[in-house]
């Protein structure tokens, strides 16, 4: 069964809009799957979310809303508060994401709604909203899609997910904040990077953590994100046909991406397509 993948925020950290960001667009990380029937899974709650929202609600959908956030750093849960189906009454909206360090994923979630940082009243947010902590191992069944989890490398912990339609057909990967260079070995096991790519084997599509140059990452080293080459070695040996890099940095303009672009090209061989995600772009797997 054919599905589509749409990008409403392919940004890293924090939204930069501007003249130099038009082509892959500033809005903090936002993916949203749909099957033929217009069912709608939702990656991560970054601003890009808002614009997402505004599409559905002008298409009148009333469907169940599953949101998978893959932790709860702020640009993946910053455009929550802006979501307009938040405020339509009867819609279901189910939230799925590991537990932050230390907290709760509601009690985190409920933070950004708190009067002092928020001015809307708990009573205009009339959807239906549950929240469901996964972890690593779980296997979830949402919106006519199975999904599955596997534990990433990252300061505090994310989850990268495996999704593929209920009645079967092709996956997608979404893997976003993580580190697979050297840096991030101390929080994973031993076997976590073959583990990685058995769980990203063969995939239709790969969404991942691009955000540096591989001089950056060696900069950066610790921080949980990857470089584009990093992701083209994963990409590779997990067998996957087509990468698209993700998390861009808010520090790169449109042409600092299209660089990071061509180094991952020349470095992927035959049959792996590469791609930089842009806003608005859609993919049919
Ligand atoms: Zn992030």
């Amino acid at each position: 069964m054919s599905y589509s993948v749409t990008f409403w925020g392919t940004r890293g950290t924090i939204p930069v809009p501007g003249d130099g960001t038009i082509r892959y667009g500033g809005n903090t990380s936002c993916v949203a799957v749909r099957d033929g029937e217009g069912r709608c899974l939702v990656l991560d709650a970054g601003t890009g979310i808002r614009a997402l929202g505004q599409a559905l609600r002008s298409e009148a959908f009333g469907g169940r809303i599953d949101l998978l956030l893959s932790h709860a750093h702020w640009d993946h849960i910053q455009g929550l508060p802006f979501f307009p189906p938040m405020f339509a009454d009867g819609q279901d909206i189910c939230i799925h994401g590991p537990a932050p360090v230390g907290a709760g994923l509601a009690s985190v979630l409920e933070r950004q709604l708190e009067p002092a940082v928020y001015p809307v009243p708990r009573a205009a947010r009339a959807a239906r909203l549950s929240v469901r902590e996964i972890s690593g191992d779980s296997t979830v069944e949402v919106s006519g899609f199975r999904v599955e989890c596997c534990p990433l490398s990252h300061p505090g912990g994310a989850l990268g997910y495996r999704i593929t339609p209920s009645r079967g057909g092709p996956a997608l990967a979404y893997l976003t904040d993580n580190e697979l260079g050297a840096g991030g070995a101390s929080r994973v096991p031993a076997t976590w990077r073959a583990d990685l790519t058995r769980f990203v084997g063969g995939a239709a599509l790969l969404i991942h953590d691009g955000m540096y140059t591989p001089v950056l990452a060696e900069e950066r080293s610790g921080w949980g994100h990857s470089s584009a080459l990093d992701a083209v070695s994963l990409a590779r040996e997990a067998g996957v046909d087509h990468l698209a890099l993700f998390h861009h940095d808010p520090d790169h303009d449109d042409a600092q991406v299209d660089g990071l672009l061509a180094m991952a090209r020349a470095a992927a061989p035959a049959g792996l397509a590469v791609s930089a995600a842009r806003e608005g772009w859609t993919v049919t797997l």
